[in-house]
């Protein structure tokens, strides 16, 4: 009898991890939310206590050709941070957990630190912790948070009800159009190392590339209007994937409209400039670090007039069926495409 060989690639990453999931329940009385949402949400009494992890590897998530050290600390930290805010809570602690090869010197152990210690300052994290190890296959920066937020504040994916407005910060699809960036000139450099990198022009877009930042500053407002989202996730893998998600976890449909959605002139420019169309990059485009949120109808005078928060849409009954209508008013299906370039090179991996 053959062994069965299922391939990685053909379930997916959320495939995979839903197979896991569903080997392991949950047996402390403390652990309030397991696998499947942005953080997992553990009893802290008075509060809950939010965990989560995320792991960046060289030559997956990040390309040291030109990615600096410490700009990669300060990444590593937001996009934990990001995850924080999703669940609307606040960072307090990080642990490091790091694999280095020996190309590494401690000068540059010291600027990724650089970053880090940045972004601590900046979210207002304590490093608490961590791990060192030998590598043999590059840098590898495994970061563990903790944050808080009161119980009744936590938002989940799943609390979404049938017309809430769909809202979205800050603009998509900058990080992706950076990544493009970044490689063309590698390659062109590599070509030709006489040629310098033309990046000026890009200044925005290789920003919110290798300094993204998570939306803290949203997560503070927000609680200040008193208005708590009634779900939420951050956008790492793209706006489609995430709203995908909200749907999944809320058991309801999402209708977004195409000429609500926030793209960045030059996003749209840097996109039409590589042949590709840029509202796809909007919706399939990772790493941009935003929040996608639904509100109460009621809430809407709250946040109306905010200028960084998008209202592109909103919530309906009809579970799963999740579209776009086009800027031509037709209705389009909305799918997940973030995931394709990983699986056609074999590997898979959040970004
Ligand atoms: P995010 O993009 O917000 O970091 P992920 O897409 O990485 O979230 O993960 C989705 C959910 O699956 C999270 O709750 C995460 O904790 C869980 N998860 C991811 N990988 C694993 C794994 N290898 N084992 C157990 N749970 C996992
Ligand atoms: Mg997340």
């Amino acid at each position: 009898m053959t062994e069965q060989r299922s391939e990685i690639a053909q379930l997916g990453e959320f495939g995979l991890i839903d197979r896991i999931s569903r080997k392991f329940g949950l047996r402390n009385k403390s652990s309030i939310t397991g696998i499947g949402d942005d953080t997992a949400v553990i009893d802290g009494g008075e509060t809950g206590v939010l965990l989560s992890t995320d792991m960046l590897l060289e030559g997956i998530h990040f390309d040291l050709a030109y990615t600096p050290l410490q700009h990669l600390g300060y990444k590593a930290v937001a996009a934990n941070v990001s995850d924080i805010a999703a669940m609307n809570g606040k960072p307090e602690q990080i642990i490091v957990g790091l694999g280095l090869s020996n190309r590494f010197s401690v000068e540059a152990v010291e600027t990724l630190y650089e970053g880090i210690r940045a972004a601590c300052e900046n979210y207002g994290v304590d490093l608490v912790g961590g791990d060192t190890t030998s590598s043999a296959s590059g840098l590898v920066i495994s970061i563990s948070i903790i944050g808080r937020a009161r119980k009744e504040k936590i938002t989940y994916r799943s609390g979404a009800k049938a017309n809430d407005i769909i809202c979205v910060t800050g603009d998509l699809g900058a990080a992706f159009m950076g990544l493009q960036v970044l490689e063309r000139e590698k390659h062109v450099f590599l070509s030709n190392p006489e040629m310098q990198p033309d990046l000026e022009k890009y200044q925005y877009l290789v920003g919110r590339q290798l300094k993204p930042d998570a939306r803290m500053d949203i997560i503070h407002e927000l609680t200040e209007l008193d208005l708590v989202p009634t779900s939420m996730i951050d956008v790492s893998d793209g706006l489609a994937s995430e709203v995908l998600h909200l749907s999944r976890h809320s058991h309801l449909g999402m209708k977004l409209f195409e000429d609500k959605i926030p793209l960045d002139n030059m996003t749209y420019d840097t996109a039409l400039e590589f042949k590709l169309d840029p509202i796809v990059i909007a919706l399939n485009g990772g790493e941009d670090y935003e929040l996608l949120f639904t509100i109460r109808p009621a809430d809407y005078e709250k946040i109306k007039k905010h200028p960084d928060i998008h209202f592109i849409g909103h919530t309906q009954e009809n579970v799963g069926e999740n579209v776009m209508i086009s800027k031509q008013g037709t209705v389009v299906p909305l799918r997940a495409q973030g995931w394709d370039h990983f699986k056609s090179v074999g590997v898979i991996g959040d970004r």
